[in-house]
């Protein structure tokens, strides 16, 4: 799908890391940006830094209200044809830890913010795509974000890996669900990237990380992610497909 100057994207997680590049990316590209994030994070910094044509809206992915303001605000703007779903959170801890169980709170936010967060984004963004004239034959595109971690499984992430596992699925699902709409569903399945997320860990885990990737040996740079979410959109044969984006990663045991 060609961008222009009635399109607008609206990126969840927009403050930071992998949603912050695609956000400057999809931005030089020509699209109006929504960024989505939580009041605390760097995007209205990111917004007032890109330019007029974009917006920071403070609202929680898991909130349907808060949510529904942000696909309001995009409408403002122009077409809302692109969504790109980068809002997420882990939380470490093994299943049975010193601490004693992984807690049911622990593994009940995360599902919460990247499963149902996901859904609840894709769902009232889908609803208001079915509005677009289509261009392209696409009405709109959804990127979203999963992890390797759903394929592969990650020791010490069972929640994360559990509702990455879910992002999948929804994917598969959502792609054929929305297809008579004219509406794409992809998602972008990351080793591991050099972002916030991944800040503050000790220089020996980094370099454990780097050499787990075959090749390139190193961690992937959030503008390698905001190329193939770029890709995505373009592409009107991509749908119903993760993409694992992650150096031929296989997450070790
Ligand atoms: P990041 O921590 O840099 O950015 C995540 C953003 O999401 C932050 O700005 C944060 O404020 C926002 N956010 C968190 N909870 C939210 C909520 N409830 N509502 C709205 N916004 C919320 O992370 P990142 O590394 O850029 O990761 C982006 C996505 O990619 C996540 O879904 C993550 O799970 C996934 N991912 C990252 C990696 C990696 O190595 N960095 C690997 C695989 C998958």
């Amino acid at each position: 799908m060609q961008i222009n100057n009635s399109t607008v994207a609206l990126i969840t997680g927009g403050g930071s890391g992998l949603g912050a590049a695609t956000a400057q990316r999809l931005y030089a590209d020509g699209a109006a940006v929504v960024l989505v994030d939580l009041p605390s994070s760097n995007a209205a910094q990111l917004a007032e830094s890109l330019g007029e044509r974009a917006k920071f809206v403070a609202a929680d992915v898991r909130d349907e209200q808060q949510i529904q303001a942000a696909v309001d605000a995009a409408k403002e703007l122009g077409d809302l044809r692109i969504v790109v779903s980068c809002a997420g959170i882990g939380t470490p801890g093994r299943i049975i830890s010193k601490r004693g169980l992984h807690s049911l709170d622990d593994y009940r936010t995360v599902i919460e913010v990247n499963l149902i967060g996901t859904f609840n984004v894709l769902r009232l963004a889908a609803q208001a795509m079915t509005g677009n004239e289509p261009l392209d034959g696409d009405r709109g595109v959804v990127v979203m974000t999963a992890s390797v971690a759903a394929f592969d499984g990650q020791v010490g992430q069972a929640a994360y890996a559990s509702s990455k596992g879910g992002v999948v699925g929804l994917t598969l699902t959502a792609a054929r669900d929305l297809a008579d709409k004219g509406i794409r569903v992809v998602t972008i399945a990351p080793g591991t990237f050099e972002t916030p997320m991944m800040a503050g860990l000790p220089g020996e885990v980094k370099e454990t990380l780097e050499k787990q990737v075959p090749h390139p040996s190193r961690l992937g740079r959030p503008q390698e992610y905001a190329s193939l979410a770029a890709h995505i959109v373009d592409n009107p044969m991509l749908n119903g497909e993760v993409i694992r984006l992650d150096g031929a990663l296989r997450m070790p045991p």
